[in-house]
Order: C-alpha cells, then sequence, then structure tokens
C-alpha cells in the first residue's frame, strides 16, 4: 500500500496535488511520501516481531535499511527516528547514516571491495559489524584494527549458491557471482577470526539476490544458514547475530505478486525453527521503492507515419536509468488522467540513446504536451542511480508529509554543475 492517489481526478501524494508540486518545484521531480516509508518500515517491523523473530536482547531485529535504494538524507532520517539502523557500502554511505542520526551501533558495512581507509573509517566511528566477503578482505580488516588497537566485528557473508532475484544483474546469491563466501569457506573463516587479534566474529550474513518474488529460495538459502550457525556453535564457536539481507521484492504491476512481510516473517520462523540468536535484515526496495515517484512532463507527442506514437517526456534515462539498465517495468500515469480510450505510447526521453525508452507500446490514458506523468515505484534505485548524461542537471528530490513538503535535494544550477570542474593548467 503506499500514499499516491487520485483525488478529484489528479493524483496526490499524501494530501500534496502532484501538479502543484511540479508548478512549484519544476519538472523532472523525485517525490517522496513520508506516511509510505514509514508504514512500510512498521509493517516489517511489526510482521517479524509477531513471529517472534528477535534483535539483540530479546529487542526488536535490527532493519538496517540499505542506503544504496534512496540514500537522501532526509529520508534516511525519516527511517532513523522508527529506529532503523543502515546497511552500507561505502564510507560515503557510513557518513550519511551518520548525518541522518543513525547510531553507528546500528549501521552495518557491507560491500565486496572495501578499502582500507574505508575500513579504517568504519572502526573509528564504531560500527556494528563489517560483513566481510572474502578471505582477503577479512585479513585486511583484520591488519587495519591491529594498526588501530582495536578489534573488528565481523560477520562472514555467505553465498549459498540458489538462485534468486528479479534479473540477472540482481541475483548474488550464486556460486558464480562476486558476493561472499561458500557454506564451507565461511566456516572456515569463522575460526579463523576467532583465533585472530584483529577481529571478532560475531555472526554469518547472507543477502541472495533483489526483486525476489519467490519466498523458496530464500527458504532454501535461510536453511542452509540455520545449518551453518548451528554447525560453528558445534564447534565451540559463538555466534550472536544472523543476518538475512534484504531482497523481498515490490508489486511493480506487471510481475508476480510478491509476498507479504507476513508471509515472509512466517517462512523464517519456520525456517529457523526457534534458533536463538538476534536476527537483523538489510530492506532496501520494500521498504522505499513504492515510497517514491518520478514526475516528469510530456514535452511533445509525436507520431510516425506508421502509426508509432511517442510520448517525449522531459525526464531521462540520467533521471531514471532502471528500465535501460534492468528492462524494469515502471507502472506510468497521468498525474491529470484524461478522459477517453487508453492510447499506446512509446515513452522515452529525450536523450540520444535508443535505451533511453522508458517503455514501448504501453497503452496509457491519452497524453498531450504539457501533461504531467508519474512513474511510480521510484522511490528505490532511482535518484540514487541518477547522474548527469548529457549534462542535463539532476532532478531535485521533494519528501511529503501530510499537506506539507520540503525539497531535501535541491535542482542545481548550471552553475552549480560548471563549478564542479577545473580546467587544466595548461589550457
Ligand atoms: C542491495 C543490498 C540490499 C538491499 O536489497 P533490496 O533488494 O533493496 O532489499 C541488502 N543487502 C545487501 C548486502 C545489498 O547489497
Amino acid at each position: 500500500m503506499n500514499h499516491f492517489e487520485l483525488h478529484g481526478g489528479e493524483l496526490f501524494c499524501e494530501d500534496v496535488s502532484l501538479s502543484a508540486l511540479a508548478e512549484a518545484v519544476g519538472t523532472p521531480v523525485y517525490v517522496y511520501s513520508t506516511a509510505t516509508l514509514e508504514r512500510h518500515y512498521a509493517v516489517l517491523r511489526d510482521a517479524l516481531v509477531a513471529e517472534g523473530i528477535r534483535g539483540e536482547h530479546g529487542g526488536d531485529p535490527l532493519l538496517a535499511f540499505a542506503v544504496k535504494a534512496n540514500s537522501n538524507v532526509a529520508v534516511l532520517k525519516t527511517l532513523a527516528k522508527l529506529g532503523a539502523g543502515a546497511d552500507t557500502v561505502s564510507e560515503g554511505e557510513i557518513r550519511r547514516a551518520l548525518a541522518a542520526g543513525v547510531p553507528p551501533e546500528k549501521i552495518v558495512f557491507s560491500g565486496v571491495g572495501k578499502t582500507a581507509d574505508e575500513i579504517a573509517f568504519a572502526l573509528k566511528v564504531g560500527v556494528s559489524e563489517i560483513n566481510v566477503e572474502s578471505e582477503p578482505e577479512m585479513e585486511l580488516a583484520s591488519r587495519v584494527a591491529r594498526s588501530l588497537g582495536a578489534r573488528a566485528l565481523v560477520a562472514i557473508r555467505v553465498n549459498p549458491d540458489v538462485s534468486a532475484g528479479g534479473h540477472a544483474k540482481i541475483s548474488t546469491g550464486k556460486a558464480d557471482n562476486k558476493f561472499g563466501v561458500s557454506l564451507s569457506e565461511a566456516e572456515r573463516l569463522y575460526a579463523k577470526a576467532a583465533n585472530d587479534a584483529g577481529l571478532k566474529p560475531v555472526g554469518v550474513t547472507c543477502h541472495i539476490g533483489s526483486q525476489i518474488t519467490d519466498l523458496a529460495p530464500m527458504a532454501e538459502a535461510f536453511a542452509k544458514m540455520r545449518g551453518l550457525v548451528e554447525r560453528l556453535r558445534g564447534e565451540g564457536l559463538a555466534v550472536e547475530r544472523l543476518d538475512l539481507g534484504g531482497g523481498l521484492g515490490v508489486p511493480y504491476f506487471n510481475q508476480p505478486t510478491p509476498p507479504t512481510p507476513a508471509d515472509y516473517a512466517r517462512m523464517i520462523a519456520r525456517t529457523m525453527g526457534g534458533l536463538d540468536v538476534a536476527y537483523s535484515f538489510e530492506p532496501g526496495r520494500m521498504i522505499a521503492a513504492n515510497a517514491g515517484v518520478l514526475l516528469a512532463r510530456v514535452l511533445h507527442v509525436h507520431e510516425r507515419p506508421e502509426g508509432r506514437k511517442f510520448a517525449v517526456l522531459d525526464a531521462a534515462m540520467n533521471d531514471l536509468i532502471r528500465p535501460a539498465m534492468y528492462d524494469a517495468y515502471h507502472e506510468i500515469v497521468a498525474v491529470k488522467p484524461r478522459p477517453g480510450a487508453p492510447v499506446v505510447y512509446d515513452v522515452v526521453g529525450p536523450i540520444c540513446e535508443t535505451g533511453d525508452t522508458f517503455t514501448r507500446e504501453r497503452a496509457l490514458s491519452p497524453l498531450e504536451a504539457g501533461d504531467l506523468v508519474a512513474f511510480l515505484s521510484a522511490g528505490a534505485y532511482g535518484a540514487v542511480m541518477s547522474s548527469e548524461y548529457n549534462s542535463r542537471l539532476l532532478a531535485p528530490e521533494v519528501l511529503v508529509k501530510g499537506a506539507d513538503y520540503a525539497v531535501i535535494r535541491p535542482r542545481p544550477t548550471y552553475e552549480d554543475m560548471l563549478a564542479k570542474e577545473a580546467t587544466a593548467p595548461w589550457l
């Protein structure tokens, strides 16, 4: 459920008219709903708690929001106020989480290629754990920690070798991709870490992919993780934490209906069978995707002699790259739908690349130049992946709460854009 709905024939975000907002802020623009972010967080937390999935000291499980899905500090702050942690993959993301008020003990540092500087930074600010993905990385964490006179709390990221995920580019849990170590490697590394003066292994973690709409591969992976925890404990090793990653899919309208958070929580309770460990999760998409839209204006509609109709927007692949990169489907709705039979359009941006096509042959309510359209489910992996390709300004971001809104990332000016570059002394 989300808070983008038609009121009196016009699309609103909560109590804010999207046409009024577009007038005031301009297009293209990302618009996020506070109520939707809050709702998605609460629904997941409550579903897990209801199934007895607990965190440290018997409290709520840690929901470390995957910052890469939406890294705007105001979005992170909205979630942090509810108790969310942050799953981060770079020093920049750790800094964003801290700026949003996420306490360091709720920040997880993930990622396959952390640098020594990044690990040192994470240790200095006191993140809750470093999720190490390989033996060389674990050794690096140990060296950096010892040089600081510290002990790095690490969790071993396991690649449980199952197939899942909505697209080959977002599947991460097969043995042939770059993420994590095998179950047997994890056992060896865990024991090794326990004997390393620079490390303290606190748990194990997995994340098998994104936009997963079938619980079976997750259950398969989680059962393997449970077995791993039991084997490690059998060897006398302490395992305090189990991080089950993110990856639950969201409805993108054309896709299989994803399981609900309640289904997900029930599956976990069943698979874990009472395993006593502090659980944590790294949800990204399921919290943020349907909490945001990209608003764009139709520049013009042109029709080829053979009949194909193109709706050319002022938004392009640099603003929302998911369709070009993952063949992703976004529902597109007119902000003020015109009456009349649906018309079939190719919806495209102005960039000189065939890939700058949001959709082909989509039936939409009739569009005219100047109309506004909204790309739904654009709150995750939207603004974070935008670029200035074609020297287009980054689309601003707006956060709505009830009848109020705030510009949480202003549209830069062309002067801002040019000021970021320097010329070479010989020019
Ligand atoms: C991307 C990622 C997530 C979040 O995935 P979603 O599909 O957005 O929930 C969580 N953990 C790790 C390690 C990731 O790389």
